[in-house]
């Protein structure tokens, strides 16, 4: 039976951890990050992650700002938007929601936000930073895999990592930040002849394809550490991109779906919020 690599206890103590800065900072200096979230039209789902993440910010005791536009906004709306959090010297972090409605152009708004203030990551120049491994904000959810490997002591130098997808958001950022710490990485991606074969050769696995149940037993050497990014809400409650039985009885260790990784962003959103702050004001 595998181990199970709880998120809520790490983000707890990440979250907690944010919150005692945050505090000690109001107290000494009367100021605490800010956080905004732009929103564009009514996307259910959306709408559900961003009162998640305005009641995170609050919660760790920061200003957090909404800006919500209609369904209709054109890129230009968005981008002058983004153009005034830039200049708000209130705001430390922003985060533009997706899905954008198809008409409106992701690229040119992601890398109009001022890259001090990119806690998701995603600007040209945040990706860049990664890649060449010098500071800057990394994508939450990669930041969330990599803290919950070290906070239960998976080894990952010289291992082989399998990920499975290659998004800028999840798949691509987990690669590197596995290679940084010295893993030895293969990406399989939606074109790839043979992911099973490939991955059953992983010590540790990422599932992040977004296609619930795609990793089965065939997909997983026994003994390896499974890591679940998925989410999907089905008639049978939330499951993620792993089924979660052949896991339990086939991996030494997986993160559970509820519970695992989807906390970890979270957190992880609020303190790349704080070092965005701590680098603006020169902390
Ligand atoms: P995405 O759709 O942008 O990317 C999916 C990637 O998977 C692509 O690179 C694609 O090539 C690859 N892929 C698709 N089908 C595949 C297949 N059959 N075999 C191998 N690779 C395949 O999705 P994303 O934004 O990277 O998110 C991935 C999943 O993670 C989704 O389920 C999403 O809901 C979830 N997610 C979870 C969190 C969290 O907090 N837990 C955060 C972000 C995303």
């Amino acid at each position: 039976m595998a181990q199970k690599l709880l998120g809520k206890p790490v983000a707890a103590e990440i979250r907690e951890r944010v919150k005692t800065y945050v505090a000690e900072e109001r107290r000494q200096r009367g100021t605490v990050p800010g956080l905004a979230v732009v929103l564009v039209g009514e996307d259910a789902p959306s709408q559900i992650y961003v009162g998640l993440k305005h009641q995170a910010a609050v919660a760790a005791g920061m200003r957090s700002i909404e800006r919500r536009l209609p369904e209709q906004s054109r890129t230009e709306d968005v981008r002058a938007v983004v153009e005034a959090l830039n200049q708000d010297p209130g705001v430390n972090g922003i985060l533009v929601q997706f899905p954008l409605p198809p008409h409106i152009d992701r690229q040119p708004i992601l890398d109009h936000i001022d890259a001090k203030k990119d806690v998701d990551g995603l600007t040209r120049l945040s990706q860049g930073s990664l890649a060449q491994n010098i500071p800057g904000l990394r994508p939450c959810t990669a930041v969330g895999i990599m803290d919950i490997l070290a906070h239960y002591h998976i080894p990952v130098a010289g291992r082989r990592a399998v990920v499975i997808g290659r998004s800028a958001l999840v798949g691509l950022p987990a690669a590197l930040m596995l290679m940084q710490k010295q893993a030895t990485v293969t990406i399989v991606h939606s074109r790839t002849l043979g992911s099973a074969d490939i991955a059953r050769q992983a010590d540790i696995l990422v599932a992040a394809a977004g296609r619930p149940g795609l990793v089965d037993g065939t997909w997983i050497k026994p003994g390896a550490v499974v890591v679940d990014v998925g989410i999907h809400r089905t008639d049978h409650g939330i499951v993620g991109d792993v089924v979660s039985q052949h896991a339990e009885e086939l991996a030494s260790a997986v993160t559970p779906v509820p519970g695992g990784i989807g906390p970890m962003t979270i957190a992880e959103l609020m303190q790349n919020t704080w070092l965005a702050y701590c680098d603006q004001v020169g902390r």
